[in-house]
């Protein structure tokens, strides 16, 4: 794996089976009364969103504080990005502190691309734009196998907002890298204009139908509900709310026809959701929806990331067996021991 992550597209099937392997021994810590292992001891995250966030931010902060990293929060207003000052030097203002990793959310797409050029330390993308959010298609596939099991040849339906949602793109990199077959669904207007070129890839399709999807021949494992990026959008996308609802929302009616066809079906949604729009309150507070779960296996995901760019990266390798919980919370003992369960 390379010292960043920043486009899903770089992880081979091996890496991101290496990655949900670490994320499943991190969950079980999540699990335990006292949190903290002393894996990143010493080193310094900083997180700097540019945009805001409440899941992937918070998320960060708590996988680095757990794995004993000093974690700082950055945001565009209260930083000199609010005096004018450019991205690069921003960057390399951080950079210079001799920080180990940089994680960036920002309202360009390839800022972080950019950003890696510039700095020594490593960058990880927290969602550039309307690009890529490679942690969310992680922590996706996580919750997905944790119910599902293996993904290959399992059908994942993406519906919403294509054209804004970076969740979406790195969905559907990592789904297809696990073997999952795709089938995507938006409005004509909210269907991104490249994406012909894409179905003619195996396991890969388009709809502008989500009525025939969900009720077509090919049962449907798991549907992912996007959020109507407002902030992005600059024109009229579709004429009203309710003949978005009508369309395309996950209503009661579309949730009961899933579950009569599938009871095991899974909803997920990366959040923020925008219920009674993209989604009913009936369906994203039902048995079936794992909204929350997703956010769980967003701490284990991050805490898997950070440990596998950067547990390791110095003079003296760390080993994964340094993985192990302190019992007091506090500093890392002489004689790390692999607890049981930690994989790398
Ligand atoms: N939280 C996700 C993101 O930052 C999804 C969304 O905002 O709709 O991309």
């Amino acid at each position: 794996m390379t010292r960043h992550m920043l486009s899903s597209a770089d992880l081979s099937r091996t890496e991101v089976l290496d990655i949900l392997a670490t994320a499943e021994s991190m969950h079980d810590l999540q699990r335990r009364e006292v949190k903290k292992v002393p894996t990143l001891r010493g080193r310094t995250v900083i997180n700097f969103f540019f945009e805001d966030s409440t899941r992937t931010r918070s998320s960060f902060e708590i996988a680095g504080k757990w794995m004993s990293a000093d974690t700082i929060n950055l945001s565009a207003k209260g930083s000199s990005t609010s005096k004018g000052e450019s991205l690069r030097d921003t960057a390399m203002t951080i950079d210079a502190m001799a920080v180990d990793a940089l994680v960036i959310r920002h309202n360009a797409s390839g800022a972080c691309h950019q950003v890696a050029q510039w700095v020594r330390c490593s960058v990880i993308n927290a969602g550039d734009g309307t690009h890529e959010h490679p942690t969310q298609a992680l922590l996706d596939a996580y919750t997905l196998r944790s119910r599902l099991g293996d993904l290959d040849g399992k059908h994942v339906v993406i519906v919403g907002d294509l054209t804004h949602s970076r969740v979406f793109r790195s969905n559907v990199i990592t789904l297809k890298t696990l073997g999952a077959r795709v089938t995507v669904v938006a409005p004509p207007t909210l269907m991104p204009s490249g994406i012909v070129g894409w179905s003619a890839t195996d396991g890969f399709a388009t709809s502008w139908d989500l009525d025939a999807v969900l009720d077509g021949e090919d049962p449907v494992d798991a549907v992912m509900m996007l959020r109507v990026q407002r902030e992005r959008m600059s024109g009229g996308y579709f004429p009203t709310a309710r003949e978005y609802t009508v369309g395309y929302g996950l209503t009661r009616d579309r949730l009961d026809r899933l579950v009569a066809r599938n009871p095991d079906v899974l909803i997920l949604h990366p959040g923020p959701m925008n219920r009674g729009l993209e989604i009913a309150a009936e369906a994203a507070d039902s048995a079936r929806s794992v909204v929350l779960d997703q956010v769980s296996a967003g701490v284990a995901v991050r805490m898997a990331v950070l440990y596998h760019l950067l547990a390791g990266n110095d003079d003296a390798p760390r080993e994964p067996a340094e993985l192990e919980t302190s019992t007091t919370g506090a500093s890392a003992p002489s004689a790390p021991t692999q607890p049981e369960g930690v994989a790398r």
